[in-house]
């Protein structure tokens, strides 16, 4: 088997990389470790319209499970700050049915796809790449000018190309169950100790299902699991609209921390295996999707161009890091700083935004995808002043 470029995982990053390589003119092959494109899932399926446009996709019904214009903040002692859009800013998804449609895309653009096939190996031998996989549990090499490392959070492509691992990874585990929403236009977000390191979360498929998850950093005193099972069963919050009858169950990691290369000898990475995911939310489709594209247009035409030393793959890290280097480093400040933050500072923190007019900016200029373009708004010197407090302590890690 020969290619032009071989993209390792049929995720939604590695299926848009692939269509943009087919586009660009490569001959191209998709190929995924699991039997089933789109399952297991690990994702909330909390997509903004913003996202799901960078993914070429109309928001349709055959996906769409829900629509939301919003979340309720929820600070350890209770506190709510409730952010309005308005209007639709995101979606709520079947990824399994997402992720096909991603795939069905590719091949439309004339993408091979070869499910139950893993990478197992990979040497680069005069100028091209061998992928030793197993195809159905039989061994087999395939050759391409170019690799793509689409393989998720705990890439081996990236490892076999000596480029490490993404800098933190949090644990991440969800359910979907009997949940009496307050309002299914809005998603809920409960920040502190009952999910360290990171938040707890509602996202409701409609007044009576929701999908409630938390992630958590390494190195606590517990499981997710266990923090979960404290969350659904502390009698307080969560626990009190809460009705059993869990119908799913995800684990998955959340890379946090771009690898500080993602491109060696004929080989790229993107998505989750790269690190390419919004630290703020641990969000990954929209980043992924940005970094997809352009991976997959410089793998085509350096393939074609026979040209596929470091070198001339360095224009794709040079490409997703001007569009999102910026915006992913101060996520990861605002993620160490909240992290940070005790129960008590969370508390104090909350309270001092929840004020008209911080809330006013926050509903105009909150973007999910985009959280500096606030983060400016709110410390630029006409608004500084209603944020004397929370500046105080920003500047702490900003500075
Ligand atoms: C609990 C949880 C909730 C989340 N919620 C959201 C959310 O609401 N919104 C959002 O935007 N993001 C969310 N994310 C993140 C999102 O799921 C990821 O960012 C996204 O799936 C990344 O896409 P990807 O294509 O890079 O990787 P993946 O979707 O992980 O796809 C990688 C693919 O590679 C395949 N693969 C791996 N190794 C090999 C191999 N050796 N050979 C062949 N195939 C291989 C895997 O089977 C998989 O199909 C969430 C993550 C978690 C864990």
């Amino acid at each position: 088997m020969q290619y032009d470029v071989v993209i390792v995982g049929a995720g939604p990053v590695g299926a848009t990389a692939a269509r943009y390589a087919a586009l660009n003119g490569a001959s191209v092959l998709l190929i995924e470790e699991h039997s089933s494109v789109g399952s297991p899932v690990e994702c909330t399926g909390l997509l903004s319209t913003r996202a799901i446009s960078e993914c070429d996709v109309k928001p349709t019904n055959d996906f769409v499970l829900n629509s939301v214009k919003g979340a309720h903040i929820y600070s350890p002692n209770g506190i709510c700050l409730p952010i309005d859009g308005g209007k639709t800013k995101a979606y709520v998804v079947s990824r399994k049915i997402f992720d096909r449609k991603l795939v069905d895309m590719a091949v439309d653009a004339g993408v091979d796809v070869s499910i139950k096939t893993r990478a197992v190996g990979l040497n680069r031998n005069d100028g091209r790449q061998e992928l030793s996989v197993l195809q159905n549990g039989v061994p087999k090499i395939i050759s391409a000018n170019v690799i793509i490392g689409a393989d998720g959070v705990r890439s081996n492509v990236a490892r076999m190309a000596g480029l490490g691992q993404v800098r933190m990874v949090l644990s991440g585990i969800q359910i979907e169950a009997k949940y009496s929403s307050n309002n299914a236009d809005f998603v809920e977000l409960f920040m502190g100790s009952q999910a360290p390191g990171f938040f707890a979360w509602t996202v409701p498929l409609n007044e009576k299902v929701s999908r409630i998850g938390l992630a958590v950093s390494t190195g606590n005193k517990m499981h997710a699991v266990q923090y979960l099972n404290d969350l659904l069963n502390s009698g307080k919050g969560v626990a009190k609209r809460y009705g059993g009858g869990i119908l799913d169950l995800v684990y998955g990691g959340i890379p946090l921390g771009p690898l500080e290369k993602t491109v060696a000898d004929g080989v790229l990475i993107a998505g989750d295996a790269a690190g390419q995911v919004k630290p703020t939310s641990g969000g990954g489709i929209y980043t992924g999707a940005v970094c997809a594209k352009i991976a997959g247009e410089v793998a085509a035409s350096a393939a074609i161009e026979k040209n596929t030393s470091e070198d001339r793959l360095n224009e794709y890290e040079k490409r997703w890091r001007a569009k999102l280097g910026r915006e992913l480093n101060i996520g990861m400040k605002i993620h160490e700083f909240m992290g940070g933050l005790s129960d008590n500072e969370l508390d104090e923190l909350l309270d001092s935004i929840n004020t008209p007019i911080i809330l006013d900016l926050i509903t105009e200029y909150g973007d999910m995808d985009h959280p500096s373009i606030l983060i400016k708004k709110l410390l630029s010197p006409t608004n500084s002043w209603q944020m004397v407090n929370v500046l105080r302590a920003f500047a702490k890690v900003l500075l």
